[in-house]
Order: C-alpha cells, then structure tokens, then sequence
C-alpha cells in the first residue's frame, strides 16, 4: 500500500468521508466540536485540507488554523480530548513508523527544493542607512500606518523624492529596495534599488519570523496593506506576507518561500497578468504544499491595495484549495 492509500484508509476508518482532489485531501475538521472557532460543533464544509508527502503528513485547517505535519499529531490532539482516539493514535504511529516519516524537521531544515550555490553577497549595511529614517506623510496617503512602516523597516530618498521599502532576507540581510515615487506624475512609478535582481528575492522576508501560512502578493504596498490588516486583526503569528514585485514567481522565489510556508496563499492581482502568474505558480507550488488561492473578485476588487481591512482577513482565510 502506498502512503497517501495508508492515509484514506487511516481516515476512513475514523468515520471520516475524504474528498479528494488533483494532489490535495480534504476532510470535516474533527476538532469542530473541541473549538468555538468552528461555531457549531460541525464543520459544515471540509475545511481541513491534508497533503500526504514522503517526509509529512501537511495538515491545516482553515477554520481553527489546526495546523500539524503528521496525521498522528491530529489523532493526539482528539485523543487529549477524549480518549477514545488513543487506538487511532497507535495505528497512526505505526503507519508513520512503515513510512519512516521524519515530520516537520524535514520541511523545517531541508525545505523542498536544493539550495543553489550563493552567486552574490548582500549589500552593506551603509547604503540603506544613507537613506532618511523619517516616516514620510505619503504612507499616510496610502492607508499605512506608522506602525506598519517602522515594522517593516523602509526609508525615504530625499533625493529621489521616494519612499523606499528594503528587500531583505528572513535573516534581515539587506539586498535591495523598491522605490515608490511620492508624485503620481513621476515616472518610473517604481524604481529599483541597488542593482537588486527582483526575482532572486521576496520583499517582506525579513518580517516572518518563525515558519507560518505565507501570503503571496506581487506588490510592495499590497504586501504592506495587507500585513497591517492582520496585524491589526492579531493574526500575524498565523500569516506573514510577501511580494513577488511582479507577477510570475520564478523558481528561486519558490524555493524560498516553502522554506519558510506551512502553506501559501496566492493573491496575485485579478487581471490577465496576475490571473496567469497565479495559475503558474500553483501548478508548481501545490505539488510541494498546500496552496490555496484568494478570490478578489468575490469582493469585486482587484488587489489588497484595493480592500478594506475586513476584507483582507475575509480574502485569506477563504481561500479555497481548488
Ligand atoms: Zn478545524
């Protein structure tokens, strides 16, 4: 029997009905009764999606933000709440014992794809402090806060007349920046900083943490509005955000955003550009974990830049797996 077989067969005989689609299982949460989250004690659509790995059993929930990287971790916690489920939870170690699973260290410390050999060495220190510190009144304009502005750490050219958000690493190494002119007239809009090749990079690295679900925007200040709508939700130990600044995600992009994602939550722009960078990028990312994908035009918008926070929080947390 193969693993994701194993699986079903693990869940079917929890009394559970699988759905299954291209790479993705999904089920009813079973923690629906143990969490106010769920509202009633039935999780009226599957909102837990499962993707079986070679390393991994990838579980989340959607609805409570259950989130584990072996099925045996979920039968844990049922069996924590009654203990009923300490069977399942033995015949769920065995099947991962069969699998030599090795869990979340090995998303953890391997990530998915090879890390390539190291072409450059990041930027001094001293080029970006060359830069104004001062929290310019155009972020204002934009709907950003100070907060936000001072969290994600950006700048103003004083010379350029530009608010300017850094590109650095998860580490907070420094590799470039985006300007963004404060007069609508001036072209270019945006302008690249430091030679920086964009798509080496995600701009808004150096703000996740620790690993978490990822959202994935293709601007600068949509990746902003939409990182100051979950702050200011209390969610940001859920989601961290970042920018593709454009709209296809290059392989390199991928590879760093699945070493740090639980999950991704794709929500390029909805127009022709970001509707076929996104397509891309999950015919990619869902073979490597689980991908969901925000729906704008449910609220009829185009970009985060576009909602309200309200609508950033609802945007994330329904997007769908398919
Ligand atoms: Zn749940």
């Amino acid at each position: 029997m193969n693993k994701e077989s194993a699986v079903i067969s693990i869940l079917e005989r929890s009394g559970w009905r699988v759905k299954r689609s291209a790479e993705n299982l999904s089920i009813r949460c079973p923690l629906a009764p143990y969490t106010p989250l769920h509202r009633s004690s039935v999780d009226g659509r599957p909102s837990m999606g499962i993707k079986v790995e070679d390393g991994a059993v990838l579980i989340n929930c959607f609805t409570c933000g259950f989130k584990a990287g072996q099925l045996s971790y979920l039968f844990k916690r049922l069996a924590h709440h009654h203990p009923a489920w300490q069977p399942a939870v033995d015949a769920c170690e065995q099947m991962e014992m069969d699998f030599f699973v090795e869990g979340l260290t090995f998303l953890k410390t391997q990530g998915y794809l090879p890390t390539p050999k190291k072409s450059s060495e990041p930027l001094e220190e001293k080029v970006w402090l060359a830069l104004s510190s001062e929290v310019h009144p155009y972020w204002g304009q934009r709907g950003i806060d100070e907060t936000t502005v001072l969290r994600w750490g950006c700048a103003f050219d004083q010379d350029k007349n530009r608010v300017v958000i850094p590109v650095r690493d998860q580490a907070g190494r420094l590799w470039g920046g985006v300007g963004r002119s404060i007069n609508d007239q001036a072209r270019p809009k945006y302008l690249n900083y430091f030679d920086m090749r964009k798509s080496d990079h995600l701009l808004g690295a150096h703000t996740i943490d620790q690993a978490k679900s990822i959202v994935v925007v293709e601007g600068a200040f949509d990746a902003m509005k939409a990182s100051q709508a979950l702050y200011r939700a209390g969610l940001s130990q859920d989601y961290g955000v970042v920018a593709l600044m454009g709209s296809s995600m290059s392989t390199e992009q991928i590879r760093r955003v699945t070493s740090f994602a639980y999950e991704v939550v794709l929500a390029l722009d909805a127009d022709d550009a970001g509707r076929q960078g996104q397509q891309k990028a999950y015919d990619r990312l869902y073979k490597l974990l689980m991908t969901r994908r925000v729906d704008f035009r449910s609220q009829g918008i185009k970009d985060f830049g576009e909602a309200s926070d309200a609508q950033v929080v609802k945007l994330i947390k329904e997007a769908r797996l398919m």
